[in-house]
């Protein structure tokens, strides 16, 4: 058994909230690109939405499954406001399944990482179970 790592330091904590933030800067930026001259009435919606609230990623991720065009990005985009809430939460940084510390390196890789190596690697074989 690997040792558990140290927790992040307050400055690591920091520097990858940053990232987040401007991750979560750049995604909104495609998607309203993309959006932009859009005839699709869901993307119509979507854009909308966008435009008038903050709050409109998660539950769009899932109404949005089919749009191709977009998925991607608003899984993303999702992936990073979960994200951000456990920052604000003060979660963040602990494996949402096992609750050990996520290592630096992995977060500064990945800073949306839900999950350390081991509990995404097993996620990740249920997943492919299920297909
Ligand atoms: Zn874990």
């Amino acid at each position: 058994m690997p040792a558990t790592p140290p927790p992040l330091t307050p400055g690591q904590r920091a520097a990858l909230a940053a990232a987040l933030e401007a991750r979560q800067r750049e995604v909104r930026a495609e998607l309203a690109a993309k959006l932009r001259n859009q005839d699709d009435p869901r993307l119509v919606g979507l854009r909308n939405r966008m435009e008038d609230t903050d709050d409109w990623a998660a539950a769009d991720a899932m109404a949005a499954q089919d749009i191709t065009l977009v998925a991607r990005d608003l899984a993303e985009l999702a992936k990073v406001e979960a994200a951000l809430a456990r920052v604000a939460d003060g979660s963040y940084g602990e494996c949402a399944e096992c609750g050990d510390p996520i290592p630096y390196a992995r977060l500064a890789a990945y800073p949306a990482a839900p999950r350390c190596v081991g509990c995404q690697d097993r996620a990740e074989a249920r997943e492919r179970m299920r297909r």
